[in-house]
């Protein structure tokens, strides 16, 4: 039992290791946003369940089956043990995901009826009078798509399709809770070596993993124009438009 917690251990700390390393630098994780966005999952299962598993394992070795945490020898084990599940409950429920303030805004936006609205294969898409170039998902069942005029004057109708395709993409791969359950790790665990890599990488595989989809939907070409009309200065829509244009 103590060779099977600390191989557990073992495991779970080269995990957590070697992931954000071999996740940050490979080169495959931009031509692959969601495989690398499911690696990214499955290193923070394997990491935390290794970790659970292997000190449980550890700290029961030797004792009798019936009562493994001597509960029955002394009172204060069943403290500690109320203890550390307590500390599990606390950890999950500071991972949690709180939506921001923001979406409630741009919900109302959506639901406000002042904006004129469209459904697009079932998602609703708002548009709001702003002048600056605004194009964002909100998940949830009374979410949608909200664009703003600043970007549907400087789009053509393939490229406005096309950033409706990309957003509702973000909405269909769930990528919001992605995004905010890694923020939130990292919020939680900040000295956990790997934890802003991973929010700083999914932020940006969702993106990647968006316009893959909203490519297969309305072609790459059109998305590609899009993006350099939304945002032509950022370093992010360049790598955008090199991905669509290798395509
Ligand atoms: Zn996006």
């Amino acid at each position: 039992m103590v060779i099977t917690g600390v191989a557990l251990l073992v495991v779970a700390i080269v995990v957590v290791a070697l992931a954000p390393r071999g996740l940050t630098r490979w080169a495959w994780t931009i031509d692959r946003p969601r495989t690398a966005l499911v690696a990214w999952s499955a290193a923070v299962v394997v990491g935390v369940l290794g970790f659970i598993g292997g000190i449980t394992l550890v700290v029961l070795s030797g004792r009798p089956s019936d009562d493994p945490f001597g509960v029955a020898d002394s009172p204060t084990h069943g403290v500690h043990l109320v203890v550390a599940v307590a500390a599990v409950v606390a950890f999950v429920i500071a991972v949690r995901v709180r939506p921001g303030a923001e979406h409630a805004a741009v919900r109302e936006a959506i639901h406000s009826g002042v904006a004129p609205r469209r459904l697009v294969d079932g998602t609703i898409v708002a548009v709001v009078e702003a002048d600056h170039a605004l194009a964002c998902a909100v998940p949830g069942r009374s979410g949608g798509v909200l664009l703003s005029t600043g970007l549907t004057a400087r789009l053509d109708e393939d490229e406005l399709d096309a950033v409706v395709a990309h957003e509702s993409a973000h909405l269909r791969g769930r990528h919001a809770s992605v995004v905010a359950v890694a923020e939130s790790i990292e919020r939680t665990v900040p000295w956990v070596p790997g934890a802003r890599a991973m929010a700083r990488s999914s932020r940006v595989l969702v993106e990647f993993a968006a316009d893959d989809a909203a490519a297969r939907r309305v072609g790459a070409d059109a998305l590609a124009r899009a993006v350099r009309a939304a945002d032509p200065d950022s370093a992010l829509s360049a790598v955008r438009i090199a991905r669509l244009q290798r395509r």
